[in-house]
């Protein structure tokens, strides 16, 4: 699921996952720095975030109603832009920050088939309690009797991804 972190008049940040396939967001009207979401199909929204489904990928693309207003890494949009994780998106003054990070989760394993587990090398059965890596996209046993998701401080496919369950985000606004 990909996120969009939004600028508060304050300067602050909201994070807010995107669960539909279309998001509408609309400038502040005062000239502030706030991104607003509204709704998609609106007259308000100045651009649209709209998700495409391939096999295990999402893809989202910005579509934009006016070239003037909008800027994506600072370059204008014409049109439509395939957003990629960390797009800083400029809408009037407001800004926004696109994310495709996703946090693990424990759900039950849905295959494919004959799926190792790389912390214990077995098998994961259908519906076992797992977890699949955001970063790496390897499934992991995470159950009581073998918590291999959680066994290490790392995830053991790429060990670069931190398996803490309620760790929150890597990358947020305030990395910039
Ligand atoms: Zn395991
Ligand atoms: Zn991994």
């Amino acid at each position: 699921m990909a996120n969009i972190w939004t600028q508060n008049d304050d300067e602050s940040w909201r994070h807010r996952a995107i669960d539909g396939a279309r998001l509408g967001l609309r400038a502040s009207e005062d000239a502030a720095h706030a991104v607003h979401v509204c709704d998609a199909q609106g007259d308000a929204a100045l651009v649209t975030l709209v998700r495409s489904d391939s096999d295990e990928r999402q893809e989202w693309a910005l579509v934009c109603a006016d070239p003037k207003r909008v800027r994506v890494n600072g370059a204008p949009v014409f049109g439509l832009r395939m957003l990629e994780h960390r797009d800083e998106l400029r809408l009037d003054a407001g800004r926004a920050l696109f994310s495709t990070e996703t946090l693990p989760v424990i759900t039950p394993f849905a295959g494919p088939k004959g799926a190792k587990c790389p912390r214990c090398m077995l098998e994961i059965e259908h519906e076992t309690d797992s977890v699949r890596c955001p970063t790496c996209h390897v499934a992991h046993h995470q159950t009581a009797k073998r918590p291999c998701w959680t066994y290490s401080d790392l995830c053991a496919a790429c060990v670069d991804h931190p398996t803490a369950l309620d760790g929150g985000y890597r990358w947020t606004p305030e990395d910039l």
